[in-house]
Order: structure tokens, then sequence, then C-alpha cells
């Protein structure tokens, strides 16, 4: 069932390493690991695992920070794997994005279990986005949260951002009003369309050239937005 799973395993104690290894290796998953933020990170942007298991005291970084950078460019299932028992990092862990959180000291089983319901969750489309979105002059680069046109930086508000990114990131494809609502503003979110609208308006006016004729964002009349592709 996880056979050829890749994992990257991003821990500073030695022990809990191998030990994780040992648990994992038998059940023919891929097991990369490595003791500092830095090289997970590395490690997770060239060999895109499916999963990723997580400490969140490193010597060079926050666990927290990993999540929140691992999140701008892949949905691969995070677990986070710490000694840290506060609630208070275990719900910061899981708001940035984290999927699962399990504290030592662990059984075989119990790790086995987690990974299994993790992995389940994937979605056959890859979980990693491209980092980047260019289309004539407009540049995106997700992982740095950059929005470029002509090469000079564009100021957006954290809204519009996270509207032209996942329009950007949807390019080529119809997005209804509902589902960009509630991806942006969640599932309860009041279904009024004039809030998206306002933002819109102020997105055109700062990437488009002419905003009555967009080259970038296109609106579908009474569907929603479509971003330009290619
Ligand atoms: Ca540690």
């Amino acid at each position: 069932m996880m056979t050829n799973a890749k994992i990257v395993l991003i821990e500073d104690e030695k022990n809990i390493c191998s030990l994780i290894e040992r648990i994992l290796a038998p059940q023919g998953c891929q097991v990369v690991s490595c003791f500092t933020g830095r090289d997970g990170l590395e490690l997770i942007r060239s060999l895109r695992p499916d999963l990723i298991l997580l400490d969140l005291g490193l010597p060079d970084m926050d666990g927290l920070t990993i999540i929140e950078q691992v999140r701008r460019f892949s949905t691969a299932p995070i677990i986070v794997v710490s000694a840290r028992t506060l609630e208070k990092s275990k719900v910061a862990a899981l708001d940035l994005g984290a999927d699962d959180y399990i504290t030592k000291p662990f059984g075989t089983a119990e790790l086995m279990a987690r990974i299994r319901t993790a992995l389940r969750h994937r979605q056959n489309q890859s979980p990693y986005q491209s980092s980047r979105y260019e289309v004539e002059d407009l540049v995106i680069d997700f992982e740095r949260r950059l929005v470029k046109l002509k090469g000079q930086e564009i100021h957006l508000t954290q809204i519009e951002y996270k509207l032209v990114s996942l329009l950007a990131q949807n390019a080529g494809r119809v997005m209804t009003y509902e589902s960009i609502i509630s991806k942006i503003w969640g599932p309860y979110a009041d279904n009024d369309n004039q809030i998206l609208r306002v933002n819109m308006a102020h997105i055109r006016r700062k990437l488009e050239e002419n905003p009555a004729e967009p080259k970038y964002i296109f609106t579908e009349i009474g569907v929603g937005y479509r971003m330009r592709e290619e």
C-alpha cells in the first residue's frame, strides 16, 4: 500500500531518524533524512516527496517556518513529529497547513497509521505547483509571494495576492464566483459577489494596462473569472 512512497524526514535527533528509517524501510518507503531546516527545504524542492515528516525544534530554524514555506508551493502531507506537547504549537502547526501531529515518544503502529491516513488523502494531481506564473509582462513568484509587471514589483494587499495566485495557479480554467469566494473567504462566507468584484477591480487597476480590456484576467459573465494561460 505504501510501496514507493517518497518521504523526506527532517529531524535533528539522529536516534529518532534511524528509528523512523528502520520502521519505514521495510514498508517499501523511500526515506531521505536530513538534520536541518535548510537542507529539508532543499530536499523537498528537489525530490518532491509524497509526504514530509517534520520535527519542530531544529537547530537552524523553527519547523513552523518550514510548514509555511512548503505550503507556498506544495500540498504534500506534512506530519509533525515533535516533543512539544503544548496545545499551542500543535494548533499553530495545523493552522499553517500541517496535516497531522504525532508526539514523541511514539510507537511503530501509531506512526504507520498516521502515514497511511495522510497518504490516503493524496489527490491524483501532483501536490507540487509550478513555482512561477509568467505570461507576457506579468510574473508571479509563488514562493517569494512576489508579483512583477514589466519588471516592476506590484504591491498587492493580502486578499488581492490570494486572489491573483489562486487564479494563476488555475490559469486557463474558469473559476466560479462561488468557488473563489469559498477558497478566499472560507466556506461559510457570505456568497455576495460584491466584495470579490471590488477586489478584482483593484487588481485590474494594478495589473492591466486597460482594465476595461483585460489581458490577464478575463470575466466570464455570470460565471466567474479565468486567468490567461501559456
Ligand atoms: Ca529536535
